[in-house]
């Protein structure tokens, strides 16, 4: 919470995830993988305004018209096909409804998520709390960035090892998680980069 609470008082309130349904921050999970959030806002923007942002329209539209949408993200033929996956198992096993999916226990979702084309630990994380609002911790390399040089963790990136440094360490709260990861990606972004600027950052200056 030490940490938290420096990144919170510099940071404020990310306002993590931004999208304006469940189905938007699914997709937006997919789309940033191996690219940054700029660029999966211009995705999802040409998805909106081309109406394919639904799941019977990803699971009707040909890949050629998804890819074309999908293009500024990056990886668009890989993406493409997790998301008509993703588009698949939900109408076919929960005719659809993706709020039904989304209510299980969280174990289960998980699971389930992880069972599914292209959907590895952090984006089925990012589902389940961003979508799902349920209490799982999401790291990324920008976590095992910090961790790392402030001692916290030692050795190779093991997502589940390091998410349960987390898990342990803290109730299982759900707008916590969500600040906590968006702030942690604030950090990675602005200071604790691959070179770290370590005299301005906030987190050098305190004591965690
Ligand atoms: S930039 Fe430096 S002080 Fe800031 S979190 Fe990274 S290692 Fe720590």
């Amino acid at each position: 919470m030490g940490i938290f609470d420096v990144l919170f008082s510099a940071f404020g309130p990310q306002n993590w995830w931004p999208a304006e349904s469940e189905l938007e921050v699914i997709v937006g999970a997919i789309l940033t993988q191996n690219t940054n959030w700029s660029n999966v806002e211009k995705a999802i923007a040409a998805l909106k305004n081309s109406g394919l942002l639904s799941l019977p329209a990803l699971f009707e539209a040909d890949n050629k018209t998804i890819c074309t949408a999908i293009r500024p993200a990056g990886y668009y033929n890989q993406k493409t096909k997790k998301l008509k996956a993703f588009a698949d198992h939900i109408i076919h096993n929960w005719s659809g409804d993706l709020d039904a999916f989304l209510s299980r226990p969280l174990p289960e979702l998980r699971r389930e998520l992880l069972s599914l084309y292209g959907i590895g630990p952090e984006t089925a994380d990012s589902i389940i709390l961003y979508a799902a609002e349920k209490p799982i911790f999401v790291v990324d390399r920008y976590t095992y960035r910090l961790m790392t040089r402030h001692g916290l963790y030692s050795g190779h990136y093991d997502y589940e090892r390091l998410q349960s440094l987390f898990m342990n360490a803290l109730k299982p709260d759900v707008p916590l998680f969500q600040e906590y990861h968006a702030l942690v990606v604030k950090l990675g972004k602005s200071f604790c980069r691959k070179e770290a600027i370590c005299q301005d950052c906030p987190v050098g200056q305190r004591d965690i």
